[in-house]
């Protein structure tokens, strides 16, 4: 059995655990070149609160791969922040997430809104992410009281003291914080309660059976009662049919992010989205309760 074992860790020509680790080193080039060639682009999901205002948009990260297509976050983001890629890449968004904004300030009917960001945390975690940032608002001049930081739990593993120290100082220049994803890390409540944020996203895994999941109904009832303890507003991810709505709304979660409101695409349907928005109405008679 040891002998085994031991003889197993000695197997450096394991083909499948070659084979996979071909393709990452193969995705890490490709990925290198997508930032030189400039194949990624962001899309854009809105953001709704219950008077079913239009409230700002969420920037995710695509990439326009030459013969994959279009690839989703979830195959790459993972691997561009074990690579360190995640911080050019991550300047990237910021900056093109922040030039939209600052011509969004240029029109009547978008200038309300606000642009969250996701940011990674080792991005966040870098010592020159707050410098960064600020240049990044100066050289585009996008107002910061109009970007949102999207954070996670995974920040508050290790030296909470600093996340909050830079969370502060960019706060102080107007820019506001969600922690993304809720429910799914690994965050202290005491620190939850310490962190200056403004919101938190429930996560989309507690949304999608929450009519049918007594646990995920309760999950989702607690972050609600919680976020309203700390004085935080709630975002609910992943709202994907006017029964989340209603249900959601019901039980105090008021901004909602998801596809019954609208898929992520490119800036123009959004920019569209917005202009001819036409909020969906609730069925009569259950505004707000039960
Ligand atoms: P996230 O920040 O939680 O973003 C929400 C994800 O839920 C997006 O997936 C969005 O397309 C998807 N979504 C929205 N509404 C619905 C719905 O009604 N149903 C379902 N099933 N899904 C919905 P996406 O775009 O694939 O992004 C996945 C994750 O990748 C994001 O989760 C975020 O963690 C990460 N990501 C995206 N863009 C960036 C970025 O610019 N930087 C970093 N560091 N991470 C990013
Ligand atoms: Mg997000
Ligand atoms: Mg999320
Ligand atoms: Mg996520």
């Amino acid at each position: 059995q040891a002998k085994a074992a031991g003889r197993n860790t000695h197997r450096l020509f394991d083909p499948a655990m070659q084979a996979s680790v071909m393709a990452r080193a193969a995705l890490e080039g490709d990925l290198r070149r997508a930032l030189v060639e400039k194949q990624f682009l962001l899309h854009y999901q809105a953001v709704v609160n219950d008077d079913s205002q239009l409230m700002g948009a969420e920037a995710l990260l695509r990439w326009q791969h030459p013969e994959r297509g279009l690839v989703p976050p979830g195959e790459f983001v993972a691997l561009a922040e074990d690579t360190g890629l995640i911080l050019p890449l991550g300047q990237w968004v910021l900056e093109t997430a922040c030039t939209q904004l600052a011509q969004w300030a240029g029109d009547a009917s978008l200038r309300h809104l606000k642009m969250a960001v996701n940011v990674s945390a080792r991005q966040f975690r870098h010592p020159d992410f707050v410098p960064g940032v600020l240049k990044i608002l100066n050289t585009t001049g996008a107002d910061p009281h109009r970007l949102k930081l999207e954070i996670t739990e995974s920040l508050l593993l290790e030296d909470v003291e600093d996340v909050i120290d830079k969370m502060r100082q960019l706060r102080a220049r107007g820019i506001t914080f969600s922690l993304d994803d809720f429910g799914t890390g690994y965050s202290s409540l005491s620190y939850l309660k310490r962190l200056p944020l403004d919101d938190v996203k429930i996560d989309q895994s507690f949304v999608r059976d929450v009519l049918n999941d007594p646990n995920d109904a309760a999950i989702a009832r607690t972050i609600v009662a919680l976020a309203g303890t700390l004085g935080l507003r709630v975002i609910a991810e992943g709202v994907e049919t006017r029964e989340h709505w209603e249900w959601l709304s019901r039980n105090g979660c008021h901004t909602h992010q998801g596809y019954y409101f609208g898929r992520p695409g490119p800036v123009g349907m959004i920019q569209e989205a917005i202009r001819n928005w036409t909020p969906p109405t609730r069925r009569a008679g259950n505004p707000g309760t039960g």
